[in-house]
């Protein structure tokens, strides 16, 4: 029995290259330092999974930005438009993957960046390939095989973990019509190869291709490609040990398909689809080895040893405990590094803490496994898997998780509490006299640049070093003089900035009962940007209000509407760790209700416009269509639920990113938000052709710039945009606003793009 992780985080256990990253960037650090960086949060990645005696360690699973933008230029898929920093001497190799990651706007410049969207139903976003017709490919960088040889200095003769080629093609895009990205797979093949040769040169044992694509739905021609590719590659590689990693879902229809790949090794993920270990015994054939993906890699909670004890018997009785490997269910990149960090009670209650496991518990909960299933463990080992069972034992029974008011409460929730009194077209009419907003009316969605200062303040009031009434009377300043500026140039519909809020989950999460958190639990979300779930462990509801103070006082600032500005109850459940005890649906109806007393509210306290942002709608999908329905039916529901509980007269937006809507738009719809905001921009307002086609009723907002990067639009790019969202939605239910929140921009950069953008709504109007 073997031990292997699929990948290990690699951020750092203080957020290290976020840091480095962003100082690289700022211009602040040479190329050296943050090369620095990366390489001691390899070895001491390295080290760790060393010291815990796993027996099969990955390498290349560290990334300065994105593993995908990584394969990208490792098979040189480097898009014509960077070509001038590609050719340029004076920009790094780095330099130009990390234009191509954020944009380039410097030395006269001026390139966008690439499209970024999630990684299948994670929080984690990755850079998508861009695919010409005649795609040529070549072995651009040597990034995969430094960082073996790397490995190799640090003693750890290291598993390579390399995106599938079949995966690589599917998560890209292709940029011209008339063919297939499964075309490409000839031009590409010879690069896969030249790689491996390499890393057999450098006495490579073991590959890692993830394959998370054979775990979906696919159609008979890729289902072709797998064999032909992995056929073409064992043919040339006796000799190396291939694992094809598969996650976030069962393999279902394709159990035949990967059993039958000339490969020696197939992961399955059991925390995601327990039932397909059975499936898989019954067919796998002899040649082939099970990688056992049985502790959580979404998850936070620690494993059940007695269960994955079970597992791995049956497994070891079916084909022999040589042929098994166990390991995480995917990548521990979504998981916090170190729960050991986490040792301020007041924010983790030790009672809590005992039910968790971060990255670097789950390695030594997969050593441990495989000790115990060795047989013969000794008393230490023995002593560990007592601790085990009492601290899931504690967890069952805490008086901590159950509320029976909450649980009386989702009894009583009927269909009506998730309808609007009236239907879109008359609370239109009323919400157009009550607000009186102008053609094309320009908003944002909601946050302001988080400077150095406000996030200096909140740092400094959480360390006690700024009293409650210092920190209040910043943030009032900062909101203050965020509603002047917007009211200077000319936005209609204003926001506070969100300066209160450290973020869009953790803020709710906070004030919600039933949240547990962290002090140092970050997990990447995109590049350097990292975010920190918290933890559902028990029933949710709202002991107070929790944006009404802020809301109201930027409404008694302004004459102007101020937007409430809220999260979403599918997002919050979508960001934080579930707890899984109870089945998703219900702990989202828990929190709808805990959002919709917090409408409420605000309505009450005399807000009338209100934005309930639900960017992870999408993300919530299950991997596999058949399930679809199911989820997109309750997560409507609780959305309706949240926002149902006002008069017709207010107005409810909604807001989502990264989104495509084309086979969700129905579902979209039933929302019935009466104002929805989109990210756009970077699809050209492609993402509009779904609305259009739909013909969706309520109004909306596609987003007319790109936030995710530091280039400022002009306003006449914006207005082309403006001009393109027009030829398919009429006039009068366009809103204009960039693709979300601010939080991460500079002000100069925002200040000259909503100028820009103002204007840009103010000449469509006219020309209309
Ligand atoms: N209101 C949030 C903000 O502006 C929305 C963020 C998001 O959609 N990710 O930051
Ligand atoms: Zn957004």
């Amino acid at each position: 029995m073997q031990t292997h992780i699929l990948g290990y985080p690699r951020i750092g256990s203080n957020r290290e290259l976020k840091k480095a990253c962003e100082q690289y960037w700022a211009g602040k650090t040479s190329l050296t330092e943050l090369l620095e960086t990366g390489k001691t949060i390899s070895q001491q990645n390295w080290k760790l999974q060393q010291e815990a005696k796993v027996d099969l360690i990955p390498c290349n699973d560290f990334s300065y930005y994105d593993q995908v933008l990584d394969m990208t230029l490792t098979v040189g898929a480097i898009p014509d438009r960077y070509q001038e920093i590609a050719v340029n001497g004076s920009y790094s190799e780095l330099d130009l993957y990390f234009a191509m990651a954020r944009g380039h706007q410097k030395d006269g410049l001026d390139i966008t960046a690439m499209e970024m969207t999630k990684w299948f139903d994670t929080n984690y976003h990755y850079i998508v390939p861009e695919f010409q017709k005649n795609q040529q490919f070549r072995l651009f960088s040597n990034k995969i095989i430094e960082d073996f040889i790397n490995a190799k200095a640090t003693g750890v003769n290291a598993k390579p973990v390399i995106i599938g080629l079949i995966t690589y093609l599917l998560l890209g895009k292709e940029k011209e019509n008339g063919f297939d990205k499964l075309d490409l797979i000839e031009n590409l093949l010879p690069v896969y190869i030249e790689i491996l040769t390499e890393l057999e040169n450098h006495g490579a044992e073991y590959i890692q291709f993830d394959e998370p694509f054979l775990a979906l739905d696919l159609n008979d021609k890729a289902k072709e490609a797998y064999e032909l590719v992995y056929s073409e590659i064992r043919k040339q590689f006796p000799n190396l040990k291939f694992i094809v990693a598969t996650y976030f879902e069962g393999l279902n229809d394709n159990l035949s398909l990967a059993t039958s790949l000339p490969i020696d090794v197939l992961h399955i993920d059991l925390a995601r689809s327990p039932e397909q270990l059975d499936e898989v015994l019954s067919v796998i054939p002899d040649t082939l080895s099970l990688s056992l993906g049985i502790v959580d890699g979404r998850n936070i909670w620690k494993n059940d040893f007695e269960k994955s004890l079970q597992f791995i018997k049956r497994a070891a009785n079916k084909i022999g405990s040589e042929r098994i490997f166990i390991a995480p269910s995917c990548s521990l990149l979504h998981s916090p590094f170190d729960l050991d960090s986490e040792n301020n009670e007041d924010i983790l209650s030790p009672e809590i803490k005992q039910w968790l496991a971060f990255a670097k518990q789950k390695v030594h909960e997969i050593v441990l496994l495989k000790k115990l299933a060795s047989g013969n463990p000794d008393y230490p080992t023995l002593q560990l898997l007592a601790e085990n069972k009492k601290a899931l034992e504690n967890r069952k029974t805490s008086t901590l998780i159950h509320n029976q008011e909450v649980k009386n409460r989702i009894v009583i929730t009927t269909d009506e509490d998730a309808q609007r009194k009236n239907p879109f077209r008359v609370r239109k009419e009323i919400q157009q006299k009550e607000l009186q907003l102008p053609l094309f009316p320009t908003t944002t969605i909601g946050s302001f640049p988080q400077t150095k200062e406000v996030r200096g303040w909140r740092a400094k009031f959480k360390k006690g070093e700024l009293t409650a009434e210092h920190y209040d009377h910043l943030l009032k300043k900062e909101t203050e003089r965020t509603i002047r500026w917007q009211e200077e140039i000319g936005i209609d519909v204003l926001v506070h900035g969100e300066f209160e809020r450290n973020d869009m989950v953790e803020y709710f999460g906070e004030q919600l009962a039933g949240f547990a958190f962290t002090q140092n639990g970050w997990v990447q979300s995109y590049g350097s940007r990292c975010v920190k779930p918290p933890v559902i462990y028990g029933d949710v509801h709202r002991p107070h209000p929790m944006t009404v103070y802020w809301s109201q006082y930027a409404q008694s600032l302004t004459h102007k509407w101020v937007k409430g500005m809220l999260t979403g109850p599918v997002t919050i459940l979508q960001w934080s760790f579930v707890r899984d005890d109870q089945p998703r649906s219900l702990t989202c109806k828990q929190i709808a209700l805990a959002i919709r007393d917090e409408v409420n509210d605000l309505e009450k306290a005399g807000i009338r416009i209100i934005q309930i942002d639900e960017p992870a709608i999408r993300e919530g999908l299950p991997l596999r269509k058949s399930e679809w329905q199911n989820y997109l039916q309750w997560a409507v529901e609780a959305f309706r639920i949240s926002a149902s509980g006002v008069e017709d007269s207010t107005q409810i937006h909604t807001h989502m990113c990264y989104s495509e809507f084309n086979d969700i738009i129905k579902n979209i719809a039933d929302m019935d938000a009466d104002v929805i905001t989109i990210e756009c921009s970077r699809s050209q307002m492609e993402l509009l052709n779904a609305f259009a086609d739909f013909k969706y009723p309520n109004e909306i907002g596609p987003g007319v710039y790109d936030i995710h990067s530091p280039r400022v639009p002009s306003k006449e790019e914006m207005l082309e945009l403006l001009k393109k969202a027009q030829a398919v939605i009429p006039a009068q239910q366009l809103w204009v606003n960039p693709d979300c929140g601010l939080k991460t921009r500079h002000w100069d950069e925002t200040e000259k793009a909503l100028k820009a953008m103002v204007e840009a709504s103010k000449e469509a109007s006219l020309t209309f």
